[in-house]
């Protein structure tokens, strides 16, 4: 068993996946949570245990208090520690202001904001008595930019930018460290809905003429959580390519 532990939300695909998998390659335990895809955080438990890694999983909905407080219960009980959370659940919608339905509303908030209000109070619990932990949150950069026809994802993506610096500065003297990583466009199903000409157009807007991958989010919080970034607190990293500056 590791020295260190780490909860990561969504971690059954795309980024929460690959921080999963980085974490636990340089030393974590890791809990990989998922919600409906328990076939594909099976494959990677599995996956990663036959590398000779430490990990387990656990289904939870995010914006389930409850829930919640069992996924850091299972950490504790069998890793006896939460030193990093990763808040990476969530879902995303592209449709016209107009259109978007109350239930669509709160359903955005309830995984993208909520979910990181709940992980976050349940493993505070924990590291409060270690005086020692870390929380890094995944918002956007339309978090900190606005996207057109994506009102919803990104007043709850802001929302987790003013979370992130309100809680750091509740929570640094207890020795924990609360920060954000804002990605750009990365490749994972979040983006299945565009069309390749869509994405062509996209991609023509990013400095570096490239989309991002999972691994550079996973390396970014990766640094986070390391002491290489021991005064680091509250900030939002943008990994975007120079999209948004
Ligand atoms: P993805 O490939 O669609 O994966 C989403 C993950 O979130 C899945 O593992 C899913 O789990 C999990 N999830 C969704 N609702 C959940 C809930 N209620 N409870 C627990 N887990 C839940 O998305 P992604 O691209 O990896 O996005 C990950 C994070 O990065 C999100 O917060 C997203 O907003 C953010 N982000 C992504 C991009 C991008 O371009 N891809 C850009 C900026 C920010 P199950 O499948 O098990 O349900």
């Amino acid at each position: 068993m590791n020295t260190k532990t780490a909860v990561i939300t969504g971690a059954s695909r795309g980024i929460g996946r690959a921080i999963a998998s980085a974490f636990a390659k340089n030393g974590y335990n890791v809990v990989i949570n998922y919600h409906n895809s328990e076939s594909s955080a099976l494959e990677l438990k599995n996956t990663l245990i036959s590398q000779g890694y430490e990990c387990d999983i656990f289904k939870a909905d995010v914006g389930n208090y409850d829930e919640c407080m069992a996924l850091m219960n299972f950490c504790i009980e069998k890793y006896g520690k939460i030193d990093t959370l990763v808040n990476n659940a969530g879902i995303s919608q592209i449709k016209l202001f107009t259109d978007i339905t109350p239930n669509e509303w709160d359903s955005m908030v309830k995984t993208n904001l909520t979910g990181v209000f709940n992980c976050s109070q349940c493993a505070l619990k924990y590291m409060l008595k270690e005086h020692s932990g870390n929380i890094i949150n995944i918002s956007s950069m339309w978090g900190v930019d606005g996207a057109s026809c994506e009102v919803h994802y990104s007043a709850v993506k802001a929302g987790v930018i003013g979370f992130t610096k309100a809680l750091a500065k509740e929570v640094g003297l207890s020795n924990i460290r609360v920060n954000c990583i804002a990605p750009g466009v990365i490749m994972t199903d979040m983006m299945n809905g565009f069309s390749k000409d869509e994405l062509e157009d996209i991609k023509s807007e990013i400095p570096l003429n490239t989309f991002g991958t999972p691994d550079d989010v996973a390396n970014t919080a990766l640094f986070l959580a390391s002491d290489h970034a021991k005064f680091i607190t509250g900030q939002t990293l943008g990994v975007n390519g120079g999209q948004v500056m």
